[in-house]
């Protein structure tokens, strides 16, 4: 890298990091991107001049807010909300709502950054944004997740809209949530509009919304293995998480030939040599979707190996699938993930892997895709949900899937065509960044200082 680049990335993240100083995770995520898009604004001198990069980094809006509810026990407990508004240049806010105990500003502002560029690249009219709360869904009861839903979203109601802002799930928000978060807005509005996505099929949700993060991270990694005559027949495929993208991405990578191996939560992880396959990820689903609860179950249940506290990075693969959360491959796994001969990672979660395994993969000269390019198919098929929700029609399964496939292809020619070297290997995390940043970049150019 050349001196005077890699004094104005130094610089920048010093201004960044002055400003908010214990935001890590944004910080990591802002580093990411600046470090890509650094040569493109040297050469560019009049989106420097508009102070481009110090706009796109500042939430046009942040909201925080207090969430009472009471446990089934009439204990009252006081939860935080938050909606991160990043960016509104492409379209109106869009992101998910996380609830997770980790969940503070610098995580949602990281996410929501993420959400920006991931958006740009589907190519949709989609701004950014990201939500959620402290709350712990984990061991609370269907009516106690109701009334929290509903005390959120009493709140939250008077800052969304659908041509304002459309929050959708992200960890701990599925279906279930998605249903309370829905009714509560329609009870205050009095309008039944598409305001969410990932609804229920029968009330506005789009087919495949549930599968498309999980089918789009493999088909990201069908089009990167297809460039050097690959594919996914045959492949061992460690997957971690056992949510729902982790659970559709397994689904997709048994359609096309692979066998997975292992999945995971929190508490460890499984790992099944004799592969998981339909019969048992039907399992799976059943265990994390409606009886809530451990993987560790599923070694029990089939008799295979489960590693308490640890995640599956340790086995042997082709092709390796993070989906489960931000900073999961370190820079020792992913060493191990390399000398194990993996060759593919595509990442189902967001930031799942640190820089330090960044840097490990592209040494490596591996088939790396990161979140933003390889995870946009969820946020893709919500921007189709939305389509849908203003014609008020249905798509069918084909027409979606089909949607869904042609939009991940042209995210990875836009990687390709952003991100190939001389030698035609294609840095993904350069391609996804650069090509993200230029579009969002020209449409606030043309909208003023705003
Ligand atoms: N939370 C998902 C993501 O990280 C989906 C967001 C959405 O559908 O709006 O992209």
């Amino acid at each position: 890298m050349e001196k005077s680049t890699s004094k104005f990335i130094r610089s920048f993240m010093d201004y960044v990091k002055a400003r908010d100083p214990f935001q890590k995770e944004f910080h990591q995520a802002v580093h990411e991107v600046v470090e890509s898009i650094a040569p493109f604004l040297l050469n560019n001198p009049n989106y420097n001049q508009s102070k481009i990069l110090e706009r796109i980094i500042e939430p046009e809006r942040i909201v925080q807010f207090r969430v009472p509810w009471t446990n089934d026990k009439g204990v009252v407990s006081v939860n935080r909300g938050f909606r991160v508004e990043m960016n509104s240049a492409l379209g109106p806010y869009k992101g998910g709502l996380r609830f997770h105990p980790t969940v503070n500003l610098s995580i949602l502002k990281f996410l929501a950054f993420e959400q920006v560029f991931k958006n740009s690249l589907t190519s949709l009219p989609l701004g950014g944004g990201k939500g959620g709360s402290d709350f712990d869904p984990k061991n609370k009861s269907d009516n106690e997740v109701m009334r929290f839903c509903q005390s959120f979203m009493t709140e939250l109601q008077r800052h969304i809209g659908p041509n304002t802002d459309i929050p959708a799930g992200d960890i701990g928000v599925g279906g279930r949530e998605i249903g309370f978060l829905f009714g509560q807005y329609k009870r205050i509005r009095n309008e039944f509009t598409g305001v969410l996505t990932g609804k229920g099929l029968e009330w506005g949700g789009s087919l495949i919304r549930p599968e498309a993060t999980g089918y789009g991270a493999v088909y990201f990694a069908e089009e990167m293995m297809k460039r050097k005559g690959e594919s996914f027949d045959g492949k061992v495929v460690c997957i971690s998480g056992s949510g729902n993208v982790a659970q559709f991405a397994a689904e997709k990578v048994i359609q096309f030939g692979g066998k997975v191996v292992t999945m995971s939560d929190s508490s460890g992880f499984i790992h099944d040599p004799d592969g998981i396959d339909r019969e048992k990820l039907d399992y799976v689903m059943e265990l994390k979707n409606i009886s809530r609860g451990r993987i560790k179950e599923y070694a029990e249940r089939y008799g295979c190996i489960y590693k308490v506290g640890e995640r599956p990075w340790s086995v042997k693969c082709d092709v390796a699938l993070p989906c489960a959360t931000e900073n999961e491959i370190n820079q020792e796994e992913a060493t191990m993930l390399l000398k194990n001969g993996c060759e593919v990672i595509s990442e189902g979660a967001n930031m799942p892997s640190t820089p330090e395994a960044v840097h490990e993969f592209h040494k490596g000269r591996i088939l790396y895709a990161p979140g933003k390019a390889a995870n946009a198919g969820g946020v893709a098929v919500s921007g189709l949900e939305m389509s849908q929700n203003s014609m008020r029609i249905n798509w069918t399964r084909e027409e979606v899937d089909g949607r869904l496939h042609t939009i991940m292809k042209s995210i990875h020619e836009m990687c390709v065509s952003y991100g190939k070297h001389n030698n035609g290997w294609v840095n993904y995390v350069d391609g996804a960044n650069v090509a993200g940043f230029v579009k969002v970049a020209k449409a606030m150019m043309a909208q003023g200082y705003v």
